[in-house]
């Protein structure tokens, strides 16, 4: 038998469909401005798309465009006018920033009733306590693709490859609190294989190209890949995963593709936490 395909457009699609439809029903309309330094590809992409997307939602989008040459004093200044402005419900900066710029600092200055990106330690340590909060867009994205599987995830032992701060750590207290048994694995974990052949869920937040393969895998699994690698293959460029995808669904019970998987979440979960950010600063 082959995995289930777990498709990550059409469940994004929904989730923004019920955001659109809460968003109608406001007698305002929630602000999300995106801050970006500087004019890295992939980020102007990113930010563009964001942008788009709240706009179809009926979200005020906002793209701020800064000069990689802005000071740090003067980018803070530009978060701190952002967090007063009363319109505004979520700021996102787009990383990473220039080298010259501390990335950290700039994180810690968003206010965390608008940090919709969840980075702010704040919220990190409010996800970590399981209280409520706007958690980090990935690993929550990451967290529908296994429910709408009806795998239950309370008792399951979730590996989760990868403790990066905007995933895999997330990723990490997400399982936990509902109930999964979690193992964070990461570039010193010695012998990877048998880690992940426990896993009945398994996420892969490496940036390595289809570093988990077919055999590494338990039957059944769960698996949800969230690398994005552009790589060259037969004389074109070509966008994997973590995930050997044609072999490891031979494997997996269900597994996302690459792309069509986690990536439409990401934006889709940006969206429900402007909407959040937006309610909860009005009760
Ligand atoms: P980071 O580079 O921040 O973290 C990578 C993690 O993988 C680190 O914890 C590292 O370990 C670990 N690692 C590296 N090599 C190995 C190895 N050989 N074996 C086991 N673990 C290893 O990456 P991110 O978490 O930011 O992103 C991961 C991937 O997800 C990337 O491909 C990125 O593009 C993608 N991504 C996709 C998103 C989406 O929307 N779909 C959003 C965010 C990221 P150590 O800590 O020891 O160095």
């Amino acid at each position: 038998v082959t995995a289930r395909i777990i498709d990550g457009r059409a469940i994004a699609r929904s989730i923004e469909e019920e955001v659109r439809a809460e968003i109608e029903r406001l007698r305002f309309r929630p602000g999300l401005t995106a801050i970006r330094v500087g004019s890295d590809p992939a980020s102007e992409i990113y930010v563009r798309n964001k942008a788009k997307k709240a706009h179809q939602l009926g979200l005020r989008g906002d793209e701020r465009i800064l000069p990689d040459s802005i000071t740090e004093r003067d980018l803070l200044d530009e978060v701190q006018r952002l967090n007063e402005d009363a319109d505004i419900d979520g700021i996102l900066v787009q990383l990473p920033l220039p080298k010259h710029i501390d990335s950290r600092k700039i994180i810690d200055a968003v206010d965390p009733a608008k940090d919709v990106d969840g980075f702010h330690p704040m919220n990190v340590g409010r996800l970590h306590l399981g209280r409520e909060v706007l958690a980090p867009c990935t690993p929550a994205g990451c967290v529908r693709l296994i429910e709408s599987t009806g795998v239950p995830i309370e008792g399951k032992h979730a590996v989760i490859v990868g403790r990066s701060d905007i995933v895999g750590k997330p990723m990490a207290a997400l399982l936990l609190q509902r109930n999964a048994t979690v193992t964070v694995a990461h570039s010193r974990t010695p012998d990877l294989a048998a880690v992940v052949k426990q896993g009945d869920i398994v996420v892969a937040a490496v940036g390595k190209p289809r570093l988990i393969q077919a055999e590494m895998l338990k039957r059944g699994a769960v698996v949800i890949d969230v690398g994005i690698n552009r790589i060259p293959e037969n004389n074109r460029s070509v966008l994997v995963g973590d995930v050997d995808f044609g072999h490891a669904r031979e494997v997996a019970g269900w597994i996302t593709p690459v792309p069509g998987g986690v990536g439409p979440m990401t934006i889709a979960m940006l969206m429900r936490n402007t909407l959040t950010a937006a309610m909860w600063r009005r009760r």
